[in-house]
């Protein structure tokens, strides 16, 4: 079988990985993989590369994607999509694996309805918001690279009193911050999910510093709102230096962690494993630490984050 591989949407660390797993076990099974590049862009422009075991090499430890990534609105039109799945019956691929986020696997169920072809997708994203997992690669290098961010500015903090307001990633998600705020003994974290009130976190901040806290470190997600707001907010009600830090793109980057790296391997070398079974139409994922698969498709289903629990002891521990 001549199978395409490409990663999509979002990048996130350990993608590498998961396209090494990808080829090595494609080649472990007699398959061939060609790599498609920059995502659904790629089939549009019937960008294939050759992937053999030497292509993909000294990356397991490298984050980003070799085969890189992009965000292609034209895919959403089937007009696009029907021209590009011509492109991809030429080339001679007879099947196609999909690493990406939520948008990329939504992207990989079209195809998988649409052309005829068997399509498993495997969840890599940041914000761990992918439904038929319990981890999506990335997330926990993204959450280590948070965590040490925000250990490094609570020293400043706690050494001169400040206020310090820490904005991480997470649109629609806020379970990357939420972690954080755990895993940091943050005051305070704002997230997407929950609502909340200033006039209240000020006097939570204030009673803090009342106990003998010597700062206040609230972890805002991007889709709760924004540092510089939540920043202007406190500084128009209490009378205290407050600083900002806009996380941003260094929570993407970096060599994926060691966990990621598993997940990684196990899911892509399962993908290929289910595809040599006849299993397609279905994501790989991790649930309760065993490789299992789900529907690419999965409408209304909620992601298995264990958010109530992390906001009720967070509420406890801070
Ligand atoms: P992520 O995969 O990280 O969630 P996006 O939401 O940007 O990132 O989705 C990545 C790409 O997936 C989009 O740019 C688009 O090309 C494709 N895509 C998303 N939703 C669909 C859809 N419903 N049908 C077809 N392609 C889609």
């Amino acid at each position: 079988m001549r199978i395409a591989v490409m990663t999509s949407g979002g990048d996130s660390a350990g993608m590498n990985a998961a396209l090494r797993a990808v080829v090595r076990a494609a080649g472990a099974q007699g398959f061939s993989v060609v790599g498609v590049e920059r995502g659904f862009m790629g089939l549009v422009e019937q960008a294939y590369v050759p992937l053999t075991s030497a292509s993909v090499s000294g990356i397991i430890h490298r984050g980003g994607t070799i085969l890189r990534t992009f965000r292609c609105p034209d895919f959403l039109e089937r007009g696009v999509r029907d021209e590009a799945a011509k492109g991809f019956a030429h080339a001679g691929i007879e099947a196609l694996i999909v690493i990406g986020g939520d948008g990329s696997l939504r992207g990989a169920h079209a195809i998988q309805q649409e052309w005829g072809i068997p399509v498993i997708g495997v969840p890599g994203s940041i914000d761990n918001d992918i439904p038929g997992s319990d981890y999506s690669i990335g997330y926990d290098t993204a959450l280590n690279i948070a965590v040490d961010a925000v250990d490094k500015v609570r020293d400043t903090a706690t050494s001169h009193g400040r206020i310090f307001v820490i904005e991480v990633m997470g649109r629609n998600c806020g379970m990357l911050a939420l972690a954080t705020a755990i895993c940091c003994g943050a005051e305070e974290v704002l997230i997407p999910e929950r609502p909340f009130d200033m006039d209240e976190i000020c006097r939570r901040i204030e009673k803090g510093y009342d106990r003998g806290k010597h700062h206040a470190i609230i972890i805002v997600a991007e889709g709760a709102s924004r540092a510089s707001h939540v920043s202007y907010e406190i500084r128009g009600r209490l009378d205290r230096e407050v600083r900002m830090v806009v996380l941003g793109h260094i929570q993407r980057g970096g060599n994926p962690t060691a966990f990621d790296r598993i997940l990684a391997s196990r899911l892509g070398t399962t993908a290929v494993e289910r595809l040599a079974a006849g299993e397609h139409g279905v994501m790989v994922g991790l649930v309760a630490d065993t490789v299992a698969t789900s529907p690419l498709m999965k409408e209304d289903a909620q992601p298995r984050m264990p958010l109530a629990e992390f906001l009720h002891i967070q509420s406890w521990l801070s």
